[in-house]
């Protein structure tokens, strides 16, 4: 059904390598405060912990076909889903530092757990709540059945003599991260936990990063070109925007893996540089607008499949 494009993955790498456009993102400034907790606070460790975890499903479906993106005012700003959901747990988190502590949360009835979510109107707009209160009833027991804290479980990554690949090991366990087998949400929690002011996590074993494909990366893997659709039939889907089964959107996202694998390797470039230059890519490359190609700073390179949408498929994986 696709293929990767050699010659597109090599113009990426080679740009990313070249144009020092790709940094890795500390998940703190300019937005700390906001969408991000305070630096160097008690609780913030347990805060990144969940909030990772619920990274999915911010967009809505209507007949079969992709409809919008999810988006809510939260304390006077019309937020889009990832940022909704950062800016929902700091509030929660500025509200009481242990809210996000698994003892805590099992303690928690359902509606105190969704008004963690409320926007501005009083709702609570996330388009996937039952899977995120089934993960967090998840996480809760996984943790407090074992007598675990998130800091038991990064002080012995810590220990390891490969902390990532320790971290993500046991991350494959807990609910919440268990269910992707790319790893995107436990990946992107330890990029946080590396890269943020606190340092929580000191990366000793970058070989055992893995890429991060959520959907803003499988559009631009698309369009870019790094990915191409050779069966017709699935390409008039995703210009149509219409729902993929399961086997198609495997196979968009798991050749996305790929060819972000191999940009990683040939730029010598971390996991979160890379998901940092493509996270920014959303907005110049958006889902309700047409793109701003002639702005864009990899126009040059870019296959400008501008038809193309990320796979339209309900997972909690991203
Ligand atoms: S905005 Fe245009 S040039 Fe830039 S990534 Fe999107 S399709 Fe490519």
């Amino acid at each position: 059904m696709v293929s990767l494009d050699e010659r597109q993955i090599a113009a990426y790498a080679e740009h990313l390598k070249t144009s020092g456009t790709a940094k890795a993102f500390d998940f703190c400034a300019p937005s700390e405060g906001f969408l991000y907790p305070e630096r160097h606070q008690p609780g913030v460790l347990e805060t990144f912990f969940f909030s990772c975890s619920h990274q999915f499903g911010f967009w809505t479906l209507n007949s079969a076909r992709w409809n919008k993106p999810m988006i809510a005012r939260l304390d006077g700003r019309d937020l889009k889903g990832s940022d909704f959901m950062f800016r929902a747990c700091t509030r929660a988190w500025q509200r009481n530092p242990r809210v996000f502590f698994p003892d805590t949360l099992a303690t928690m009835g359902n509606a105190q757990l969704s008004d963690v979510f409320r926007d501005d109107d009083g709702a609570n707009p996330l388009p996937m709540w039952a899977e995120h209160l089934a993960l967090i009833h998840g996480y809760a027991q996984w943790f407090v059945s074992r007598n675990l804290e998130p800091a038991d479980v990064l002080r012995r990554a810590a220990a390891d003599s490969k902390p990532l690949y320790a971290l993500l090991t046991v991350l494959a366990e807990v609910p919440g991260y268990a269910e992707d087998p790319l790893q995107k949400k436990a990946m992107l929690l330890a990029i946080v936990l590396e890269n943020r002011p606190e340092h929580f996590l000191k990366v000793t074993d970058p070989e055992s990063a893995v890429p991060i494909i959520d959907y803003h990366l499988q559009r631009s893997a698309l369009r870019a070109g790094l990915v191409r659709v050779v069966d017709p039939t699935l390409r008039a889907k995703l210009e149509a925007r219409q729902l993929l089964s399961a086997g198609e959107e495997f196979a968009i996202r798991s050749a996305t893996y790929e060819a972000i694998a191999a940009i990683m390797a040939q730029a010598e470039l971390s996991a979160a540089a890379v998901d940092w230059f493509f996270f920014q890519n959303r907005t110049r490359c958006p889902e309700t607008s047409d793109p701003k190609c002639p702005e864009c700073p990899v126009q040059a390179i870019c296959a400008k499949e501008t038809r193309l949408f990320q796979p339209v498929f309900r997972t909690t994986a991203y």
